[in-house]
């Protein structure tokens, strides 16, 4: 547990206010007391407690699984708790709730939403259809659950290029929505009747090129972690093909895989290109190495909503609740299963 507060006060007494705005809940001090009653009310709720390798550390630390998006969504189906509390992203909780549709699943606030995941509606993914009529579509985890409904094949950043490869190489293909991520599987498979959708995340196009090559060239010893979203994952691939790095020190990954490659490495220090909240884990899995950020900017306020507030008032209340409807998820499921049994699935972001 990362410096909790020993304070000994009464945890039951705390008022937790409704924010103002789009101001995360606030209030409550993450110590010894939050830990023993958040634990206490999962027990009470038959409640299991998964959090994004992007939470805050406290969140991920009372957690009973840490991990990306689509490993929690698996463990959530395969648990025995009857209630999900799914510490992430709206669109992380709805998937939760697709794989596992007779189990309660709640979001400890509803607003934390995702820039990519709005990069397209269900709407605006039927009038891309409408113009490619036959094509096929493959989406990112990242997507809406009425979005994974209008999709043929769910893909993760760890099985993208083999989903698309799978696809029969006469077939159009509409890839969404995570316009770089949709680049590299473009440049790795060759396919010229590849469609991609121009969404992206704000977090990981704020991590640029030119930031990632002067802190390779800072540190020429360095691997680099890099995530396919990311802004830099093409400046990344082009350093390593200009001979600015060796090719080998550059590892587009996955957050999931990130972690078995931090064990795997015999690197002194590594340059990570994703959301902060994954140096936690990284520092926990090899606590040897030097792990730094390319862009320590490079936050989600949205995962940062889950604070130890809101998981409180959560379990107390049994809110958010995250509901998808029969038909919708029953088509959302078929996208996601198609996906698992292409290959490997890694975990998504
Ligand atoms: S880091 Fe980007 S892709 Fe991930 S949840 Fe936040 S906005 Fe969405």
């Amino acid at each position: 547990m990362p410096r909790l507060d020993t304070a000994v006060h009464d945890v039951a007494t705390d008022v937790i206010a409704a924010p103002e705005g789009d101001a995360p809940y606030g209030g409550v001090v993450a110590d010894e007391a939050w830990a023993a009653e958040v634990r206490r009310l999962a027990t009470e709720r038959d409640a299991v407690l998964l959090a994004h390798n992007y939470q805050l550390p406290e969140i991920q630390e009372i957690a009973d699984h840490t991990g990306d998006s689509l490993a929690l969504s698996r463990i959530a189906a395969a648990s025995e708790a009857s209630t999900i509390v799914f510490c992430g992203v709206h669109f992380m909780a709805e998937t939760a709730k697709i794989l596992a549709p007779e189990k309660t699943v709640l979001i400890p606030d509803a607003r934390a939403g995702c820039s990519l995941a709005d990069s397209i509606t269900g709407e605006q993914l039927r009038s891309w259809k409408a113009e490619h009529p036959g094509a096929v579509v493959v989406s990112y985890v990242n997507t809406t659950a009425e979005v994974k409904a209008e999709t043929d094949i769910c893909c993760t950043s760890s099985n993208a290029v083999d989903v698309v490869a799978s696809i029969p190489a006469d077939r159009e293909v509409l890839f969404c929505p995570d316009q770089f991520l949709g680049a590299h599987v473009k440049r790795v498979t060759g396919r010229d009747n590849l469609h991609i959708w121009a969404g992206e995340c704000h977090v990981h196009a704020g991590i640029n090129g030119p930031e990632l090559a002067e802190r390779a060239a800072a540190d020429p010893g360095a691997d680099l972690f890099i995530h396919p979203e990311c802004g830099c994952a093409t400046s990344a691939l082009y350093l390593a093909g200009e001979g600015a790095v060796e090719a080998d020190r550059v590892k587009i990954l996955s957050t999931g895989d990130m972690l078995t490659a931090a064990r795997a490495t015999e690197a002194e220090s590594v340059l990570v290109a994703t959301e902060v909240g994954m140096l936690h884990q990284l520092r926990k899995a090899a606590p040897d190495i030097d792990f730094r950020a390319v862009n320590d900017r490079a936050s989600c306020r949205y995962m940062k909503m889950i604070t130890p507030a809101a998981l409180l008032r959560s379990l107390r209340e049994g809110a958010d609740e995250v509901h998808v409807d029969p038909v919708t998820a029953e088509r959302g499921r078929a996208s996601v299963q198609r996906m698992i049994e292409i290959g490997k699935p890694g975990g998504g972001e």
